[in-house]
């Protein structure tokens, strides 16, 4: 059976001049890390479960990304941290949201699905769980981070003066998995901070499972964009049942949605998704989106922006195929 996997870090009016050569260095070695370590672990024989959980656990430990130790601020200037996680073969899932002491909010999710009756589990009762859990917890200073505060502040004054936010660069953010494994199983996770200076108490699509983070028989899909459209169009259930019902490709599917249905009702943003077959699409309806995938041809491809070409940086697979 092939294998397959895709990573994304957050999709946004992101454009090379926001960004400099350091910075994109850095950001695409974070990528190609996430997306190594999961590959590994599917070459080894590994699940596609664990395979989404150490890729996105490796995105939440990087402070460049909005998850985890770089997740973004509420508007109150606390941490509310949102993740889910998804088994394609079972249909089990996990979310959690409004988590404030967990290491990794994806390990969190994942206790849920698997030791918890529950889908959902959010604020006060997720922080006890990842303490009954024996997850590794850690305090408030842990998530600060001098960006990201630096964010919430231009943001708050671009509120204070009635300025279109959604334009901003850093406002953005969330990071994902998505996975086929050798049993022709699929899985997909996905982890944010949500976007900078939300409400405190709002929940976003992330830990919503159909909106961005899905998976079944036919295919993974973990979203990253402005979760209240996420939500509203079912955007990762939308592109399953187009497969399941109408028979479209995957990449059909996930372009009709996100160029679309999303593009059409003013969200921005976008997917990775997996199909059965290994195939892998990562489109979005904006300036970027940090991305990576191995597919299941052992293609290899990581870009940061809409302009870059497929393959610009091609490499080799953990598995040694050249990509
Ligand atoms: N989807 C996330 C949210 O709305 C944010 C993002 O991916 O940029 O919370």
């Amino acid at each position: 059976m092939t294998i397959a996997l895709a990573v994304h870090g957050g999709a946004g009016p992101i454009s090379r001049a926001d960004h400099n050569p350091e910075r994109d260095a850095v950001l695409r070695a974070g990528l190609a890390a996430a997306l190594d370590a999961g590959h590994r672990l599917l070459h080894k024989g590994g699940s596609a479960l664990d395979a989404v959980t150490a890729a996105v656990a490796l995105l939440e430990d990087d402070p460049l990304f909005n998850a985890g130790r770089g997740a973004d601020f509420t508007l109150d200037g606390t941490i509310e941290l949102e993740a889910a996680i998804m088994d394609g073969h079972s249909q089990a899932a996990g979310s959690v949201t409004g988590v404030g002491v967990a290491k990794n909010p994806v390990k969190l999710a994942r206790r849920v699905m698997e030791t918890t009756p529950c889908v959902m589990l959010g604020f006060a009762a997720a922080d006890a769980s990842a303490r009954t859990e024996g997850l590794a917890c850690v305090t408030p200073d842990y998530f600060f981070t001098e960006p990201r505060w630096q964010a919430l502040l231009q943001e708050k004054a671009r509120l204070a003066a009635g300025l279109d936010t959604d334009t901003a660069p850093d406002r953005h953010g969330t990071v994902g998995a998505v996975a086929l494994d050798h049993q022709g199983r699929l899985a997909a996770a996905t982890s944010t901070g949500g976007r900078c200076a939300k409400w405190t108490g709002r929940i976003g699509d992330t830990p919503l499972i159909g909106a961005g983070t899905w998976a079944d028989r036919h295919c993974a899909v973990s979203a990253t964009g402005h979760g209240e459209y996420f939500i509203r169009a079912a955007v990762a259930h939308d592109i399953a049942a187009r497969l399941a019902y109408a028979g479209q490709t995957l990449a059909d599917a996930a372009d009709s949605v996100i160029n679309g249905t999303l593009l059409e009702l003013g969200g921005s943003g976008g997917v990775i998704a997996v199909d059965v077959h290994g195939h892998v699409v990562m489109p979005f309806n904006c300036a970027g989106m940090y991305r990576a995938m191995v597919d299941g041809e052992g293609r290899r491809e990581l870009a940061l922006y809409r302009d870059e070409a497929a393959g610009e940086e091609a490499g080799t697979n953990p598995d040694g195929r050249s990509g």
